[in-house]
């Protein structure tokens, strides 16, 4: 294999200003001086993998702009290889963010040429598919596109699906996620606005493993995660407890990190409980991509060894 993961998805200019107070409709303010950050959940992906270590391509679109050789720019220094980054068709995506001064943020997101990595675009780079362990992807593109991705997976490459933003998902994208990697918000669109989730993580894991996945996850934010998978193994992983400066960006670094972990072998468990570091990690500093851990940061964390997690008995 030439790559440890292959990411599918997005890649966004973040332009964000500081105002006082957020305009309310026809009402203009004034802001600091804007501040743009390579975002997108795609790029951000790719980004937390490379500064890992992992080999990492990105399959994702961009406009022929200077907001594009920013993203493109930005993602060779992390070490993410680009040649699956397209240009042109539309502009380069967008996130329009204003945060005022209790943190509070209005964001309008443009997607440009994400929305036009479209399946055509997908079988082109099929040469990819081949070369990659794992592939990774998440919802900000297309999902006729991610339908493709899952079509195009070599018969032993694994699939890891990030559904955010979430919609519901046709059953051909449900079983072949080997994880799916999803919050509560996540979870409760993915299992449908009439279905009983249940209470517990535990009740939403066995929801969604009976849409089809192979295996789950629920992140919990500082409460850590839950695995499950389809034969019935059923793991809490904890936390690493860590002073929270900013959370953007942790699920991100978690799904990478997990992501290639899996494809260097490890068990769903151990991926897991390497990921929560990563997580913890990207929360102790600002930002998204400025957050993103080295392998040596991750090591520096204090906390339990991959797999040292305890483990609750399979149902
Ligand atoms: P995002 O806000 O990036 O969309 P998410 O909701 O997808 O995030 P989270 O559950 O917030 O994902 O975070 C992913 C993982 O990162 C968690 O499962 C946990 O392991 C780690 N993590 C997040 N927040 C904290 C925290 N405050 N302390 C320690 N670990 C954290």
């Amino acid at each position: 294999y030439d790559y440890d993961l292959l990411v599918v998805g997005s890649a966004n200019a973040d332009l964000v200003t500081v105002v006082e107070r957020r305009p309310a409709a026809g009402e203009t303010v004034l802001g600091s001086d804007l501040v743009v950050h390579p975002g997108g959940k795609g790029a951000n992906q790719a980004v937390a993998a490379a500064r890992l270590g992992a080999r990492t391509a990105l399959l994702a679109r961009v406009g022929n702009d200077g907001h594009g050789r920013l993203l493109l720019d930005s993602m060779r220094d992390a070490g993410v290889d680009t040649v699956g980054v397209l240009v042109g068709g539309a502009p380069t995506g967008v996130a329009l963010i204003t945060v005022d001064p209790s943190g509070d943020n209005s964001i309008v997101v443009s997607p440009g040429a994400n929305g036009r990595l479209s399946p055509e675009d997908i079988r082109a780079a099929g040469s990819l598919f081949q070369a990659a362990r794992v592939v990774s992807a998440q919802l900000e593109i297309p999902l006729e596109s991610v339908v493709e991705v899952v079509r195009n997976l070599s018969p032993e490459g694994r699939f890891v699906l990030n559904p955010s933003p979430p919609r519901p998902l046709p059953r051909e994208v449900l079983a072949a996620c080997d994880p799916l990697i999803v919050n509560e918000h996540e979870a409760r669109v993915i299992a449908g606005a009439d279905a009983e989730l249940g209470d517990s993580p535990e009740d939403w894991a066995k929801t969604l493993l009976a849409l089809g996945p192979r295996s789950v996850v629920i992140t919990l934010g500082a409460e850590g995660a839950l695995i499950a998978v389809r034969a019935g193994e059923r793991v809490r992983v904890p936390s690493v407890p860590v002073e929270a400066v900013d959370t953007t960006g942790a699920g991100d670094a978690f799904t990478a990190a997990l992501a290639w972990r899996l494809g260097a072998g490890e068990s769903l468990a151990q991926a897991a409980g390497y990921a929560a570091r990563v997580g913890a990690a990207a929360v102790t500093r600002p930002g998204a991509q400025d957050s993103f851990p080295t392998s040596q940061e991750v090591e520096a964390l204090c906390c339990a060894l991959p797999g040292d997690t305890p483990r609750t008995p399979g149902r």
